[in-house]
C-alpha cells in the first residue's frame, strides 16, 4: 500500500519535472543593486556645514570620528538643546547646501546601469531637499520628532538598527546583488555585507580599519570600480 503510495508519488514527481523541462523552466535572473551612502559621497556633511554656519565647531563631529551613531546624535540633539538650535536653523543651512560637484551626473550614471537605492543615516527632513536636486533616486533613511510650534527636535526615530546592513541582506533574499559605497564607520557593515563593497573618500582612519574594502577618490574612480565589482559579479553592464 505504502509502496504503492511512493511509485504514485514519485510518478507525479516525474511528470512535474518533465512538464517544467517542456516550458522550458529558467534560472531565476539576479538583478543588481548599486546602494550609496549620501553625506560625503553625493552631498556635504550636513552637520559639519550647520557647524559652521552657527559657529559651534563641537557639531562638527561626524560618523567619521564617532562610530556609535546613536551615541553621535544624543550628542548633537544636546548641544543643539544646550544651544537653542532648532530644525529652522538646520533647515536654513540645507537651502544654501548643494549636491557634492559631479554628484548628479554620477547618480544619473549610476541609474543608467543598476537600480540605485540611497542608504543613509541622515533623516527624510534633512535628506529630502537633495532628492530634487540628485534626480529623485529613493532615499531609505529615518525619522526626526519635531516640537512643532518650537520647531524644536526633541529626539529621533531610526527605522532600524544598523539600516544599511539590514537593508543589503534583505535586497540578498529578493535576489539582488549589491554594490555599495560609503565614506564612513556607519557604511562598513553595509560595505562587509554587500557582494562588492568600495570605500569612496573616505578619511585615513577608516581605510586602515578596512584594508578589505577598495579605497577610491573621485567619481571617475568609482565608476571604474563599479565596473570592476560588476564583471566580477558576472557583469551585464558595459561601459
Ligand atoms: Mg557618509
Amino acid at each position: 500500500m505504502l509502496r504503492a503510495a511512493l511509485r504514485g508519488r514519485h510518478a507525479a514527481l516525474g511528470a512535474t519535472r518533465a512538464a517544467s523541462a517542456a516550458l522550458g523552466a529558467k534560472r531565476n535572473y539576479s538583478a543588481k543593486l548599486a546602494c550609496l551612502d549620501l553625506e560625503g559621497v553625493l552631498i556635504p556633511e550636513v552637520w559639519v556645514n550647520l557647524a559652521e554656519r552657527v559657529g559651534l565647531d563641537s557639531l562638527k563631529r561626524t560618523t567619521r570620528d564617532e562610530p556609535d551613531y546613536n551615541k553621535l546624535m544624543r550628542y548633537r540633539l544636546d548641544i543643539m538643546e544646550k544651544e537653542g538650535l532648532t530644525l529652522k536653523d538646520i533647515q536654513a543651512a540645507i537651502d544654501t547646501m548643494e549636491p557634492l560637484p559631479g554628484a548628479p551626473e554620477m547618480v544619473a550614471w549610476l541609474r543608467e546601469r543598476f537600480q540605485v537605492i540611497i542608504l543613509s543615516d541622515t533623516f527624510y527632513e534633512f535628506g529630502m531637499p537633495f532628492m530634487k536636486k540628485l534626480g529623485e533616486p529613493t532615499l531609505f533613511c529615518h525619522k526626526l520628532e519635531v516640537e512643532p510650534a518650537t520647531q524644536k527636535i526633541t529626539d529621533f526615530h531610526m527605522r532600524l538598527q544598523d539600516p544599511k546592513r539590514k537593508c543589503v541582506n534583505a535586497f540578498r533574499l529578493l535576489n539582488f546583488k549589491t554594490i555599495a559605497t560609503g565614506d564612513s564607520y556607519n557604511d562598513t557593515t553595509m560595505l562587509g555585507a554587500a557582494d562588492a563593497g568600495i570605500l569612496f573618500d573616505a578619511s585615513d582612519n577608516v581605510i586602515a580599519e578596512f584594508p578589505q574594502f577598495p579605497a577610491v577618490f573621485g567619481y571617475d574612480a568609482l565608476k571604474e570600480e563599479f565596473l570592476k565589482a560588476d564583471d566580477r559579479l558576472g557583469g551585464w553592464v558595459k561601459a
